[in-house]
């Protein structure tokens, strides 16, 4: 297809009048109503241990709810508090606690020691980056392999600058570039030399059971390396059932040391008398344990897989061969990254946009909203029915070829 070839059908392509929100990654509704036997799971209010999870209390969650957690996510449920309904809250809270009260290991709280930094390895999560943004944390960015962040730019940076307190890390099928972290960098992760002795590693362990293939990849345990690495209060680590139950109704989680954890729970005191535990007693006798998570996520991969295979083969069909356009093939999580050529995501977001369909801005997966390249584009297949996402992926294709051809 030449140009003039391209812009026509990309036209036609616009005449349809097409409607369509892919800019975040939402599960769709058939999804949603995978759980819908959750609103009817609450056969009496009593959690195991006679406590009436219709009154206050229990900060750090029910122990039945932080068990189902330990299982998830192997760790102790000692080790682990389940709270609110949100992950990015919770590590919204976290980073807040650090710069007001410090964090074990620290002389000084965060926000008293000038100008602190965050690692952000990029393409990354939007979110992660407007809280930095929110809170005047500045960023760095740190270029992705397949494996992981570059880890010698990494530990070369935290070596020696002090002011650089933390490190945001997907480490499971990455938002936006489903990657997966490799042992060793876990492993570096874990052991590198820090110049600042309060350093956190946020890790965001948003996509863990969220398969796409029936091989389920394993990442490290972090926590673990960490305390074997003698840097035992390093890993902060997240998880929630947003796309596993509810979005937005799910349960949230916080997984570290022991030090961590009793600072957590020490600083989370002033801010509730404890979080919602008839939803924790209900995701847990709807979830049962984590056999029944993996069960659950089947029947999402059920339903996700054929969205990305359409996308993946409109790609390969109209954009297959054409010189600095590539694709991720993600093994999990809920997004494809399309790479234009340098300085083209942004126009390509624009014509999809002209052809009615919003895409999340080009962009947005770099601190400050800003792709040193412009090359960027994070597809989000779970939301639209299947035909809609066919459609989507066609237009968008048309949009990048006719951007190309500009
Ligand atoms: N982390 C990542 C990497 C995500 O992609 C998302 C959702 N898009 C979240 C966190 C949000 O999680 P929650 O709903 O638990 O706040």
């Amino acid at each position: 297809m030449n140009h003039a070839e391209s812009l026509a059908q990309y036209q036609a392509f616009k005449q349809q009048g097409l409607k369509l929100d892919m800019s975040r990654g939402k599960p769709a509704p058939e999804q949603l109503d995978l759980s819908l036997p959750l609103l009817d799971a609450v056969d009496g209010y009593k959690a195991a241990d006679g406590t009436d999870t219709r009154n206050y209390g229990g900060a750090v969650g029910l122990p039945e709810a932080r068990a189902l957690f330990a299982e998830i996510l192997d760790l102790p449920a000692a080790q682990v508090v389940v709270d609110g309904n949100s992950s990015l809250a919770l590590m919204h809270d976290s980073i807040v606690f650090g710069l007001l009260y410090g964090v074990p290991g620290g002389s000084k709280p965060w926000g008293q020691q000038g100008q602190i930094t965050f690692l952000c390895p990029v393409p990354g999560y939007d979110r992660h980056f407007a809280i930095c943004e929110a809170l005047g944390i500045k960023m760095i960015n740190i270029p992705m392999s397949d494996a992981g962040p570059d880890m010698d730019l990494v530990e070369q940076l935290v070596k020696d600058d002090a002011s650089i307190k933390g490190m945001w890390c997907v480490p499971k099928y990455s938002n936006p570039g489903g990657v997966v972290y490799s042992d060793e960098v876990v492993a570096r992760l874990a052991a590198m030399q820090t110049a600042a002795p309060d350093f956190r590693i946020i890790w965001d362990d948003a996509y863990r059971v969220h398969h796409l293939s029936t091989e389920h990849v394993l990442v490290a345990n972090l926590v673990d390396a960490c305390a074997k690495a003698g840097n035992a209060d390093r890993a902060l680590v997240f998880a929630s059932t947003s796309k596993i139950t509810l979005a937005g109704a799910g349960l949230a989680a916080l997984a570290s040391s022991p030090a961590n954890i009793a600072a957590w729970t020490r600083a989370v005191s002033t801010r509730t008398i404890g979080s919602d535990k008839v939803n924790q007693l209900r995701h847990v006798r709807f979830l049962k344990n984590k056999a029944g998570v993996e069960a659950l996520m089947e029947k999402h991969r059920l339903i996700l897989k054929p969205k990305f295979d359409v996308v993946l083969e409109q790609f390969e069909a109209l954009l297959g061969g054409i010189e600095g356009v590539s694709w991720t093939y993600p093994k999990g999580g809920y997004f494809i990254d399309l790479l234009t050529p340098a300085g083209k995501a942004r126009r390509t977001v624009e014509l999809a946009k002209e052809a009615g369909i919003t895409l999340t801005p080009a962009g947005a997966a770099f601190p400050y909203g800003k792709d040193p390249q412009d090359r960027h584009i994070r597809i989000a297949p779970s939301f639209p029915s299947l035909p809609e996402i066919k459609e989507a992926a066609r237009g968008i294709s048309l949009a990048l070829r006719v951007a190309i051809g500009e």
